[in-house]
């Protein structure tokens, strides 16, 4: 049986099995929903996107405070006063969600920009801010809490049964669950997933990275609300201290221990928590002879324990354990025929035009200048090597001419446009693709979605059509273009395998395929041949050879001499970030001034022959 089919069938046993359970299971059952939900959001947030937050359960709070005093409040009720009661909790939905958004929009734009620690420790501030706002606003009803909130009602039918309630709850985590899949499963979940691995390169493939945090940021406040807004009319009651930092901890546990990178990590992580702390907390009073919160301390040591047996948590485990009943779901043989025309496709420059044009471009480090008033230019249809010894600069020219950094002085053209401050997205816009000098993949995915990534800015499907499977048009062209790279680059064989398994040199030509899903412009490339032996160098000289004689330009750095005179029809000889020297192959070999540079390093790694 397919993933798919066991899942289905996991749901149906679920629901016949629902009107047998005890009253006590049933009970347990809606807090494992309701836990899954916001974790569910973490393991979008903190597992997929990298970004950890410890202030989860305030967002629970808003949705569920937000309901609760629009269906109590004497305020709403005298304003709302021509609402029907029933729509009462809709209104609250709709005010949780609002709030939550806008809340969750404005601590974003503050936190977000922080980084690593930082980050975590801004969302606990404001976890901890937003608890004590609860307890002390008079109209929320104090550390008291407020009570009588309504059951919500459908169609008339009011839900007081917490039985009939967990229908709704588990379908709206399973209806989250598949939408989260879906997203993931698409051009922007690729885009997600590319956060994680470090922001430089998800720029250069055109990724608009704090957007998508701050998308993804809202998107598990919301969960979370949405979450909150159910539990208050389960519940029909709310104080404060469900949505303290202790409980916000508790949602990163359920997150991390089920497998912070895995959606259904979420529901074996909700409910591993919470029948550990319900024994936990029947037993650790026995045990110790007191009563406290003693659970936490149990957690806390179990979340080590985890993190250092099973980084990934407990669902990858199980999933390999499962692997034998479950049958993969090929992605190579599907959608092998499906007409690229929905994608955006760029008109290359007729061959001999500049492409890219830095001139004077100087990079000061502090005391040190790593590029020294350098000019260069590219043109369609030819190979511009950029050769020195190490330390000479040419890693640092390469951040200067594709955004990663801005120049300390000079200019930069691409395509005519000046790309002064401009993002690495606004030149991969332009239509300028790039490999990196430390191979940059993510390493669990498969080699077509690291190459599908490259044709991120091909299509413009967002999130929501993701979630509703509205793009499926365009990813099956998206894939397509991937396949017809992957195909061109020699690595059909490694299609399915996950990209960091294959060996660095077969790495470095995923990245060539991925820049390629791009249709670029022009093609920066960092040392591509290291790692590579010499049938492989061969192929890669084959390939670029193909790509400048369809008009594209390129941009080597390589330090193997052999394969750079080959191929280059100009070279750039860099030495302590100055231009020494300039021209073809022979040129530059013949040049006193670059047998010096090359013979007066110690390491002659790269010395020309
Ligand atoms: P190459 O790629 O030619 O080997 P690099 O561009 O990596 O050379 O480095 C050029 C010089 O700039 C080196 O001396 C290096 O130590 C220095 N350098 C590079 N990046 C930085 C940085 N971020 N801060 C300070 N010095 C740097
Ligand atoms: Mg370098």
């Amino acid at each position: 049986m397919t993933h798919r089919q066991w899942t289905l069938l996991a749901i149906v046993l679920l629901a016949v099995a629902w009107p047998l359970l005890s009253p006590f299971s049933v009970t347990l059952l809606n807090y494992i929903g309701l836990y899954a939900m916001v974790a569910l959001g973490l393991v979008m947030l903190t597992g997929v996107g990298g970004i950890t937050s410890f202030g989860q359960a305030a967002f629970v709070g808003l949705g569920a405070y937000a309901t609760a005093w629009i269906c109590t409040s004497p305020v709403a009720a005298q304003a709302l006063s021509w609402v029907h009661a029933d729509v009462l909790p809709w209104l609250g939905l709709v005010l949780g969600l609002l709030v939550t958004g806008v809340i969750a929009w404005v601590l974003g734009a503050v936190t977000l920009p922080l980084s690593g620690h930082f980050l975590a420790l801004g969302t606990l501030a404001w976890g901890l801010s937003l608890y004590y706002v609860f307890g002390n606003l008079e109209g929320l009803g104090g550390f008291t809490g407020i009570s009588g909130i309504q059951a919500l009602s459908i169609a008339g039918y009011e839900l007081t049964s917490p039985r009939l309630f967990g229908i709704i709850i588990w379908a709206v985590l399973l209806l989250g669950i598949l939408a989260m899949n879906n997203l993931l499963d698409s051009r922007e979940g690729r885009a997600i997933r590319a956060l994680k691995s470090g922001r430089v390169m998800a720029e250069s493939m055109g990724v608009d990275t704090s957007r998508q945090r701050m998308k993804l940021f809202l998107l598990a406040a919301l969960l979370a609300a949405v979450s909150g807004w159910l539990y208050a009319h389960l519940q029909r009651f709310v104080n404060p201290t469900p949505f303290s930092l202790n409980i916000s901890i508790e949602y990163l546990f359920m997150a991390v221990v089920g497998g912070s990178g895995h959606l259904w990590g979420a529901v074996l992580g909700a409910t591993l928590i919470t029948l550990l702390k319900e024994q936990l907390q029947d037993l650790l009073p026995k045990l110790l002879g007191t009563s406290g919160n003693f659970e936490v301390i149990v957690f806390g040591i179990l979340m080590l324990l985890i993190l250092q047996r099973a980084a990934d948590g407990l669902w990858p485990l199980i999933a390999a354990r499962a692997k034998r009943w479950v049958k993969p779901a090929s992605t190579a043989t599907a959608s092998a025929h499906v007409t690229q025309a929905v994608l955006a496709r760029r008109k290359l420059p007729p061959a001999g035009q500049v492409v890219l044009d830095a001139t004077q471009v100087t990079k000061r480090f502090a005391g040190l200048v790593a590029n020294d008033a350098v000019d260069l230019n590219v043109k369609a249809g030819e190979v511009h090597a950029l050769i020195g010894p190490n330390g000479a600069g040419k890693s640092t020219f390469f951040n200067m001419i594709s955004g990663v950094d801005d120049p300390t002085s000079g200019s930069v053209t691409l395509m005519g446009q000046s790309m002064a401050g401009k993002p690495s997205r606004a030149f991969a816009g332009l239509g300028m693709g790039r490999t990196f000098q430390h191979v940059r993949l993510l390493g669990q995915r498969s080699v077509l979605e690291n190459v599908a990534l490259g044709a991120h800015l091909r299509g413009k499907k967002g999130w929501i059509a993701a979630m509703l499977r509205r793009d499926r048009h365009e990813e099956a062209a998206l894939l397509a273009e991937a396949r017809k790279q992957i195909e061109r680059c020699g690595l059909m064989s490694y299609i399915d395998t996950p990209a960091a398994s294959l060996p660095l040199g077969q790495q470095r030509v995923v990245e060539i395929a991925r820049a390629l899903a791009a249709q670029p412009t022009i093609l920066l490339l960092d040392e591509p041949a290291a790692g590579l032996r010499h049938l492989e160098k061969q192929a890669l000289t084959e390939l670029l050879t193909q790509l400048r004689g369809e008009g594209m330009a390129l941009l080597v750095v390589e330090h193997d001499m052999e394969f750079v005179m080959n191929l280059a029809d100009r070279i750039t000889v860099l030495e302590f970030g100055k231009v020494i020297a300039i021209g073809n192959p022979a040129e530059v070999q013949a040049n006193p001034r670059v047998m010096e540079a090359y013979l007066g390093v110690e390491d002659t790694e790269g010395a020309p022959a």
